[in-house]
C-alpha cells in the first residue's frame, strides 16, 4: 500500500482503475442525464416526406412565371389540407391545394406560396410575381436522413437528444446504468437523525451530504447507517454490501487515533489497500482500497473533509461508472476577494463562491474553513486552490479555482 502520496498519485491510481459499466434498457424520460450505450442510426427521413414551411399554397412553380403587379395570374384552388391530411389529388397546369405548415406537399406541386403574398377566395388564388420551382420546400430526410447515425455512444442525454429520440420513435433507450453506492458512517459517537441526541453525541451528517453529492452527479446512494468503531462491525457491514453495490464510501475512522479502524476493516473484509493519506489539506486521512474490481473509499469523518475528498476522488469514478468519460472539474482563474493568509506546505482546498461580472470571475470566502466546520459550506460552489508552499494571498490576487457548480452571475 502507498502512504503519503500527492494529489497528482492519488487521481492516477483511482483514472487507472478499470471501472465496470452496465447498459440497460430505460424508458425514454428515465434516460435524461444519462449517457448513452449505443450508436442511434435513424431507420426514416426527417421530415418523412416534403412539407410545407409555411402556410400558403402549393403549386407548380412554372405556373408562376410571367405573374407580376401589373399582370397578376389567377389558379383554380382544388382543395384544402391542413397539416395531418394528405390528399390523392394531384396539382395539375394552373391549379393550387391551400396547405398549412407540416402538411404534406401535393403530388405535381413543387413550390409553395405563402398567404401573405396572394389574394385568395374559396376556389381561386392570385399571385403579383413568379417563384422558381422547388421555392419554399422542406425537403424529405432535410433534418435527419435514413441511415445517419444521429446519435453516438458515449453521448450524454440532454432536451434535444430526448427530442431526437422521440422523433425516432424510441421509448426505451440503451444507457450505462447508474451505479449504486452504499454509504456507511463510523463512529461511536454518531446517533442517526431520527434518535434522540445524548451527551457525548452528534448526529450523523456525512451519510447525507455524500447521498445528496452522489444524487446530484447521477448516482443512487443507499444508506448502511452508523456503526461502531470495531473492525468486526465495519468489514461486516462493508461484507453486506459489497455484492449489491459498486462503491462502498465510509467516513470516519482513517486517521492514526486509537479508534480508526476503517483500514484494518477494509483489509479484514478482504480487500486490497491502493493507499493511505494523501497530502492535501482538509482530507489528508483518506483510505482507498479495491474488493474485486469495486472501489472501497474511506474518508475523513471531518464532515467538510469528507465533502471535498469525494470532489476530489470519488466524483470523477461515479462518473466513469456511468459511462461519461469528461470527469474533470472546471477550473477558471478568479480574483480573491478577501485575504487568505494561512501557508502550509500542504496542497489546500478552500471553499468559497465564485461570481461571474463583467467578463471576470470572482471568489469571496467564508471566515470559518476548518475541516471540521460544515456550516459554512453552505452558499459556497467552489473550492480556490492553494498550491502547498505558496501564499500568502491578499485581495484582488488571481487564483484557480474548481467550480463544483455553476457560478453565480452577479448583477
Ligand atoms: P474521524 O474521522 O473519525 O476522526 O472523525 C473526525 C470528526 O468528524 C470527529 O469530530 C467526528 O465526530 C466527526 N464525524 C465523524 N463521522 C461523522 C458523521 N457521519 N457526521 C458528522 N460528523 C462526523
Ligand atoms: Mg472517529
Amino acid at each position: 500500500m502507498r502512504s503519503n502520496i500527492s494529489l497528482e498519485e492519488a487521481r492516477d491510481i483511482l483514472m487507472e482503475k478499470k471501472v465496470q459499466t452496465e447498459a440497460i434498457h430505460v424508458s425514454l424520460m428515465d434516460s435524461l442525464g444519462s449517457i448513452l450505450a449505443e450508436d442511434i442510426h435513424s431507420d426514416m427521413n426527417m421530415p418523412p416526406f416534403d412539407k410545407s414551411p409555411l402556410d400558403g399554397y402549393a403549386l407548380r412553380g412554372e405556373d408562376t412565371q410571367g405573374a407580376s403587379k401589373d399582370r397578376p395570374l389567377t389558379m383554380e384552388v382544388i382543395e384544402f389540407r391542413p397539416a395531418g391530411y394528405v390528399t390523392d389529388k394531384i396539382v395539375e397546369k394552373n391549379q393550387a391545394i391551400r396547405i398549412m405548415t407540416g402538411s404534406k406537399i401535393p403530388e405535381g406541386a413543387d413550390t409553395v406560396v405563402k398567404f401573405e403574398d396572394t389574394e385568395f377566395t374559396e376556389h381561386s388564388v392570385t399571385f403579383y410575381q413568379s417563384y422558381p420551382p422547388e421555392s419554399n420546400i422542406s425537403r424529405k430526410g432535410e433534418d435527419i436522413e435514413i441511415g445517419d447515425r444521429i446519435l453516438t455512444k458515449g453521448q450524454e442525454i440532454d432536451a434535444p437528444e430526448i427530442g431526437i429520440l422521440a422523433t425516432l420513435g424510441k421509448s426505451y433507450v440503451k444507457v450505462y446504468r447508474k451505479p449504486r453506492i452504499a454509504i456507511l458512517s463510523t463512529g461511536d459517537e454518531l446517533t442517526d437523525i431520527h434518535e434522540p441526541l445524548e451527551d457525548g453525541k452528534i448526529r450523523n451528517s456525512n451519510s447525507y451530504t455524500l447521498a445528496a453529492q452522489i444524487k446530484k452527479i447521477g448516482g443512487k446512494p443507499l444508506m448502511l447507517g452508523v456503526c461502531d468503531d470495531t473492525i468486526e462491525t465495519i468489514s461486516e457491514k462493508i461484507l453486506s454490501a459489497i455484492h449489491w453495490a459498486d462503491m462502498i464510501i465510509t467516513t470516519g475512522g482513517v486517521s492514526v487515533g486509537d479508534c480508526d479502524l476503517v483500514k484494518e476493516a477494509f483489509q479484514h473484509a478482504g480487500a486490497n489497500m491502493l493507499f493511505w493519506r494523501v497530502r492535501m489539506k482538509p482530507g489528508t486521512p483518506i483510505a482507498v482500497a479495491e474488493y474485486g474490481n469495486k472501489l472501497l473509499f474511506g474518508l475523513s469523518g471531518n464532515p467538510a473533509a469528507a465533502y471535498i475528498t469525494f470532489e476530489q476522488f470519488v466524483r470523477p469514478v461515479i462518473l466513469k461508472q456511468q459511462g461519461k468519460e469528461k470527469t474533470r472539474l472546471m477550473e477558471v482563474e478568479a480574483i480573491l476577494e478577501n485575504d487568505f493568509r494561512k501557508t502550509s506546505s500542504q496542497n489546500r482546498f478552500v471553499r468559497g463562491k465564485t461570481y461571474y461580472r463583467e467578463g471576470k470571475y470572482y471568489i469571496r470566502f467564508p471566515g470559518k474553513h476548518s475541516s471540521g466546520v460544515l456550516s459554512s459550506l453552505s452558499g459556497t460552489n467552489s473550492l480556490f486552490y492553494v498550491p502547498g508552499g505558496e501564499g500568502p494571498f491578499v485581495k484582488g490576487d488571481r487564483v484557480t479555482v474548481q467550480l463544483l457548480d455553476h457560478p453565480e452571475v452577479m448583477q
